[in-house]
């Protein structure tokens, strides 16, 4: 089966979507593999890496998406790419499809089975395949190392003959991948943290990384069939912002990570409650790119309010590009070979599994996941 991993073409983009010792996994269960030249470029990998894996390196970028079988890649492909996808191709990356109604419908038009890794279930068997737990994880380290870099104090408690500094406080807000990663992180450097989640369960999870569950009662609080929270009413959410206003005020770090599946970030930090703020704090808004946890963060931008210091820079794993490289591109090896069949030596498209079922958005000409099609209707 032949496969080309293209090279992203975002020049944002710091992340390679293949490392060569995936490339040599996949060469090893039979696959021809083709990669763009360039394709490590941004994290010191030259091309003859690859080459030494077993992949042929490419330099004609529209040939080598007529003549595959399968192209992996990290983001969304633009309607040129598409038009060279050949009927029957299978278009693995992350689509963010409920923001690209159009990418979807081409990817249909043009008969090619666009996979979308970011619909891949979050269950047992599909961990090592899940992209938005690896990327988030890496958010939310980079989040704390950059908060405690923008920070004037530090984040351990120190006792020396010139005084003693308190540990920082540290509040983070949504404890899924992302926020207990950030937990973990702020703790292992020693600062005192506090944390909260909407899901109950969380609050086990907030206290054995060390750190103290804020109480807030919402009342019933809903979740998906998938485990991610629901959107809260507006009375709870009003609840919430009265229970955190003073929680912000003792913080020297705020870091946000609260999301609702599909749908637009909680605004839970309000111009009010940074009011409240030490000057000198910092704010992290992880949940800036679908629109922010804090009423005042900017989409790519960092700020300073009346001496507070907000961050809304998106894909802080972009940061860290080794890192984020080495897990995505697991993650991609890990879910072709899940459906590799070794006798054939080829992909198989099981449309009838779970994990298929939840992350093929178009095949065979039609939108097939019904999720994403009543979203763009
Ligand atoms: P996410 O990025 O969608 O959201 C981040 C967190 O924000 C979540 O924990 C959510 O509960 C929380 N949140 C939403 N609204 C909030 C509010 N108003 N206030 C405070 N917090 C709020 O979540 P995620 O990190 O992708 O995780 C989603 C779910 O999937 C979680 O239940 C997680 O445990 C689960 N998960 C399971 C697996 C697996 O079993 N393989 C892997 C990863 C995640």
């Amino acid at each position: 089966m032949r496969l080309f991993v293209e090279r992203e073409t975002d020049p944002q983009e710091t992340r390679a979507p293949m490392l060569p010792a995936d490339v040599r996994g996949l060469v090893e269960l039979g696959a021809q593999v083709e990669v763009e030249t360039g394709i490590g470029q941004s994290i010191n990998i030259p091309d003859m890496e690859y080459e030494k894996a077993g992949a042929q390196v490419s330099r004609d970028r529209r040939a080598s998406l007529s003549n595959a079988e399968m192209v992996l890649r990290m983001s969304v492909p633009s309607s040129e790419e598409i038009q060279c996808l050949s009927q029957g191709c299978i278009h693995i990356s992350c689509m963010a499809p409920f923001n690209n109604a159009k990418v979807v419908r081409e990817l249909a038009a043009g008969k090619v089975s666009g996979i979308s890794l970011e619909m891949v279930p979050r269950t047992t068997i599909a961990q090592k395949m899940d992209v938005l737990s690896s990327q988030a994880n890496l958010a939310g380290y980079v989040a704390v190392i950059l908060a405690a870099e923008r920070q004037g104090i530090i984040f351990p408690m120190m006792m020396t003959p010139a005084g003693t500094i308190q540990p920082a406080r540290v509040f983070v807000i949504g404890a899924g991948v992302a926020g207990l990663q950030a937990i973990a992180t702020a703790k292992r450097l020693g600062a005192r943290v506090d944390a909260f989640d909407v899901r109950p369960e969380a609050r086990d999870q907030i206290l054995s990384l060390g750190a103290k569950p804020l109480k807030v009662d919402l009342g019933e609080t809903d979740r998906t069939k998938h485990g991610y929270a629901k959107k809260l009413t507006d009375e709870q959410l009003q609840k919430q912002r009265q229970a955190m206003a003073k929680q912000c005020a003792q913080s020297d770090v705020l870091i946000t990570t609260a999301k609702v599946f599909g749908r637009k970030a909680p605004q839970i930090v309000t111009n009010e409650m940074l009011d409240g703020m030490k000057p000198g704090s910092v704010v992290v808004d992880l949940a800036i790119e679908t629109g922010g946890n804090v009423e005042a963060s900017e989409l790519g931008k960092e700020i300073e309010r009346e001496g507070v210091t907000i961050i809304g820079l998106p894909q802080l794993q972009r940061r860290v590009p080794l890192a984020a490289s080495r897990m995505f591109s697991s993650n991609l090896f890990n879910f072709v070979s899940h459906f590799w069949d070794k006798e054939t030596r080829r992909f198989v498209l099981k449309t009838d599994d779970q994990i298929i079922q939840d992350c093929l958005i178009t095949h065979e000409g039609r939108i097939v996941n019904t999720v994403v099609k009543a979203a763009i209707k």
